[in-house]
């Protein structure tokens, strides 16, 4: 196993809400943690990368930075979101190589799939069809961080490895109301039509796609693992191995979040992907599950944003 212990690691994204969980979660460990603030290094600025890494040396790196969003803003957005994440993914990934990095994880996303491939999805099904038109500008840019990693695996023997995640949610989420993820979104709706007692509220799409949630502390730690047992040139998907309706996931928010109304689709809206499950027997078999039952995690996450969004009134 890779010894993680006394080694100085950079956690590319930690005011995101994925890089964010990794500095919670890798405190616990004993290791000198690094991270870049935006203003001191721009990721996508490759002079500003390199400098950074030359002089900052660190021997394990995470790479949690990405510009994302929900399926509005990965679909309106497509020139930054390509240009961003392609950068972001060439200058770390070169870096860390020019640097003779220990370790680096890549952590991409589970869009990369063929929207059609069978379901749940397989890590060996990346590239065997079309994207999701909807966020294909992404989730090449995602690939094209994999295929990084498995060429510096290749050419240089770097231990370079990629994981997918599922459709994750937890603290420091987004929660904009048009660009967020779907677990950000409800949360938001459903408490604002509580608070406005309102009587109908809408969720996007047909309610019929669904979706696999994980979350964000889950995730960590699901990292924090992998990096440790896991080197080869294999994706890893990490998900919780359960999906659910968009339909069925907006009853359990409107419950959680105590909204008595009533819920109606707005067809008008896209449903992206008709459903988006990862196989998770790579996972399982390198020993780790997801520990937090979805009700439970949406009742933290929501009761975090319950107490700040009264106090940003
Ligand atoms: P996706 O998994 O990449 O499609 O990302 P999203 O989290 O944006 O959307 C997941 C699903 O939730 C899609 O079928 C959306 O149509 C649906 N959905 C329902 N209501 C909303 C909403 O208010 N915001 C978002 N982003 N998605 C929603």
């Amino acid at each position: 196993a890779f010894e993680l212990k006394g080694k100085k690691v950079f956690v590319a994204g930690h005011r995101g809400m994925v890089g964010s969980a990794l500095v919670r979660r890798l405190a616990r460990e004993d290791v000198e943690l690094v991270t870049a603030d935006r203003c001191e290094v721009d990721l996508c600025n490759q002079a500003a990368v390199f400098d950074w890494f030359a002089k900052t040396r660190p021997q394990v790196v995470f790479l949690a930075a990405a510009k994302v969003g929900g399926i509005v803003a990965n679909n309106t957005l497509r020139a930054e979101f390509i240009y961003e994440n392609i950068a972001i993914a060439a200058n770390v990934i070169h870096a860390a190589h020019m640097n003779g990095i220990e370790k680096l994880m890549f952590l991409g996303s589970s869009c990369i799939y063929p929207k059609l491939a069978p379901q749940p999805l397989r890590e060996d099904s990346i590239l065997t069809g079309p994207l999701e038109p909807t966020n294909e500008p992404y989730a090449i840019a995602k690939l094209a961080g994999i295929k990084m990693v498995e060429a510096y695996r290749r050419q240089y023997n770097s231990d370079f490895i990629s994981v997918m995640p599922t459709n994750l949610y937890g603290p420091g989420d987004n929660y904009h109301p048009e660009l967020s993820h779907v677990v950000a979104a409800l949360i938001r709706r459903f408490h604002e039509a509580k608070l406005a007692h309102a009587e109908c509220v809408a969720v996007w799409g047909t309610g019929k796609p669904r979706r696999e949630f994980l979350h964000v502390d889950d995730m960590a730690d699901a990292c924090v693992h992998l990096i440790r047992v896991y080197s080869g040139s294999n994706l890893i998907n990490i998900g919780s191995g359960e999906d659910i309706t968009i339909a069925e996931f907006a009853r359990v928010v409107a419950a959680v979040v105590g909204y008595q109304g009533e819920i109606r689709f707005d067809t008008s809206r896209p449903d992206g992907t008709p459903r988006k499950l990862l196989d998770i027997s790579r996972l399982a078999e390198l020993g780790w599950r997801a520990k937090t039952p979805l009700e439970h995690g949406l009742r933290q996450v929501y009761q975090e944003y319950s107490l700040t969004y009264s106090t940003s009134l």
